[in-house]
């Protein structure tokens, strides 16, 4: 460890999430939408002969996502409204449907657990009439609802069936020749059906990054787009023939003017809604602390010490994302403590 979040004012809790959320080589562990049991089974999605066999077995388990939504059972009642941290207690699960249930659509693999049970996932709609049967606890949520919720296995699943849904749903023909595609690998790709190039999911790479000041303070912005009040971490997309840590710097001088160094990596979490993949940084400040907004892209940005941050929570005067974000995280792990009043 270094020294930073040494000084007063430091929660106590500093050493407890630095242990148990923080990797040895100091990054983030443990992101909502990070977790994930399943073996991929990626050897399997070629093998046509194994993919039947597994489709046929009722003991398969489908995961049916619409409009970027799961069916999850709550068990407990408890419909996803809580903030902070995930139970992972076993209360939520995704409501599976065996594959002769399943609706028609993109099919595909998202692999196999210890005990050899097979997942796919399915875009489709699930037929009105299986409804009841999935009993009245199950109901359709989003990955940022869901994220906190479910268990390691569940969330990964959700996750990477959301991703490949959001992909086959919007890439349905061939950038070469503008033939129709049709699904291939399982459905981890796609291949046209005129020319039979092969075209596989699109993923934008974005970073999103904790710029702090020599005092330690950090830089929390309000983009243009948002409510008043609801401030973040700085994160634009990567550009191509662009390094994550050139995208750092430059995003951060684009919005504020800040001039930032030493960019280093965290951790990462997918945010397919509908294909991104976060790439979460920690920068300094290494020339002036004078802020000049964009004024486009983000309407006010400031530096917080933690005194200050902890108080403008307490008031009511910003609010931070929610826990599933890995900007939650980042902020966390620099306040070193939990941080609720999130939007
Ligand atoms: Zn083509």
């Amino acid at each position: 460890m270094n020294a930073r979040g040494s000084g007063p004012g430091q929660a106590d809790r500093h050493g407890e999430l630095s242990s148990a959320e923080l990797s040895g080589s100091g990054g983030l562990r443990n992101l909502a939408l990070s977790r994930a049991e399943v073996d991929r089974s990626t050897a399997r999605r070629g093998d046509a002969d194994w993919l039947a066999a597994a489709w046929a077995d009722p003991g398969t388990r489908v995961v049916v996502v619409e409009d970027g939504q799961a069916p999850v059972r709550f068990r407990d009642g408890d419909t996803g409204g809580g903030d902070g941290g995930w139970a992972a207690d076993g209360a939520q699960e995704l409501a599976f449907v065996a594959p002769e249930q399943a609706p028609d659509g993109v099919r595909f693999l998202l692999g196999t657990d210890a005990g050899g049970v097979v997942y796919f996932g399915v875009a489709g709609s699930l037929p009105e009439d299986l409804w009841p049967g999935l009993g009245p606890d199950v109901r359709p949520i989003s990955l940022r609802q869901a994220g906190p919720l479910l268990s390691d296995r569940d969330v990964g699943l959700m996750t990477h069936a959301v991703a490949l849904a959001n992909w086959h749903g919007t890439h349905r023909h061939c950038p070469r020749c503008g033939a129709v595609t049709e699904p291939a690998l399982a459905g981890h790709s796609r291949r046209c059906v005129n020319d039979a190039s092969e075209h596989f999911p699109r993923l934008d790479p974005a970073v999103i990054m904790l710029v702090t000041d020599p005092d330690d303070r950090c830089l929390l912005a309000r983009n243009a787009m948002w409510p008043e009040r609801r401030v973040s971490i700085l994160a634009g997309f990567v550009e191509p023939g662009e390094s994550a840590e050139q995208a750092v710097a430059r995003e951060v001088l684009e919005e504020t003017g800040v001039v930032v160094g030493d960019a280093r990596y965290v951790g990462s979490q997918p945010w397919p809604m509908p294909h991104s993949l976060m790439l979460g940084f920690r920068a300094r400040a290494t020339g002036g602390l004078e802020i000049r907004v964009d004024a486009e892209e983000i309407a006010d940005a400031r530096w917080f010490s933690r005194d200050e941050l902890r108080a403008d929570i307490a008031s009511g005067a910003i609010r931070l994302p929610p826990p599933v974000s890995i900007a939650h995280r980042i902020i966390e792990s620099w306040y070193g403590a939990p941080l609720g009043g999130a939007w």
